[in-house]
């Protein structure tokens, strides 16, 4: 349980970490809260030869709610766990990272840090894909946005390059006639969803406007439940939209659950994820 060694710096601005990633290239990983990226370290399966520790660069800190939701990258679970603001701004948030793992977790995780990796159970993919969220990153060619839908791209996969860094993610705020939840069946060690579950809902005049559904934990990566959206904007209640909301999706099955039993339980959470989102959104 000792990673190979490796050369280490601590930047204190984006630009040095940025002018660091470009110096090493694919031999550098930056270090953000450390908890996926040190096991991975010590069980071998990551030997970077340079990490680069971003803890030190306090512009990647911190919430700023001003029409929108700008989340520092390096802004842990906790903070945004206990952000009053963030609670009637974009409630759905602190209601899933309260769900991450344990304290130690959410004080050392940070938003950006779980986005990069793309682990298929984090819960967090399938909360910025139902609020049609964006992830900012910086790299050498200057600063992009990149959508959500087109963020996660496979298995502890993104869109990201690998001398680019995630600066910030940024989400709507929720108003009047919008609701939004994230409900997860976690695994009951790790906290980790075996599947997790985040709906978003806008009523106009009675009916839905807007749907997007995104399930997380059940395939290789977190994805838009199309079928069931189509099926809401239709008209479907939420128990009719997901009755059938795993027909069709990559489901991988483990030791955990098994994949009949997380296909099944995908529209079991669907169907509470949206009831819980219109019930909001009528309130
Ligand atoms: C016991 C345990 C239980 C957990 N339970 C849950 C859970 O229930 N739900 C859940 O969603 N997660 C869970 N996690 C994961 C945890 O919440 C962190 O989100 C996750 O470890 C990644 O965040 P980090 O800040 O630790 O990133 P790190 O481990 O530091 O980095 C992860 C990867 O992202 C890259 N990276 C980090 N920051 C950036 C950046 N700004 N730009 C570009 N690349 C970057 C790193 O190079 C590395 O490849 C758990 C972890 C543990 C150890």
């Amino acid at each position: 349980m000792i990673p190979s060694s490796f050369e280490y710096h601590a930047p204190t601005s984006v630009a040095e970490a940025l002018s660091l990633l470009q110096q090493y290239g694919d031999e550098a990983k930056i270090l953000a809260g450390g908890h996926s990226l040190l096991p991975a370290m010590k069980l071998r399966l990551a030997a970077p030869g340079v990490l680069i520790d971003i803890n030190k660069i306090a512009e990647l800190r911190g919430v700023v709610i001003n029409g929108n939701v700008n989340i520092g990258s390096m802004t842990t679970w906790a903070t945004l766990e206990h952000h009053d603001g963030l609670r009637s701004a974009c409630g759905v948030l602190p209601e899933a990272v309260a769900m991450i793992g344990d304290i130690q977790v959410r004080n050392r995780g940070t938003i950006g840090g779980s986005l990069a990796h793309a682990d298929p159970a984090a819960d967090t993919p399938a909360v910025v894909l139902a609020l049609d969220g964006q992830i900012r990153a910086q790299g050498p060619g200057g600063e992009r946005t990149i959508a959500a839908g087109d963020f996660f791209t496979d298995m502890l996969s993104t869109a990201l390059e690998p001398t680019e860094l995630i600066t910030a993610v940024i989400l709507p705020t929720l108003g009047k006639g919008e609701g939004a939840a994230y409900v997860k069946f976690p695994h009951p060690a790790s906290g980790y969803a075996i599947v997790g579950v985040a709906a978003y809902v806008k009523m106009d005049g009675g009916s839905v406007s807007t749907c997007r559904v995104a399930v997380t934990g059940a395939g290789p990566k977190a994805v838009r439940l199309t079928d069931v959206e189509q099926a809401v904007l239709g008209g479907a209640d939420a128990a009719a939209a997901t009755a059938n909301a795993g027909a069709g999706l990559d489901i991988l099955g483990d030791i955990h659950a098994g994949e009949e039993y997380r296909r099944a339980m995908v529209a079991v959470y669907a169907k509470r994820a949206l009831q819980k989102a219109m019930e909001r959104a009528s309130g």
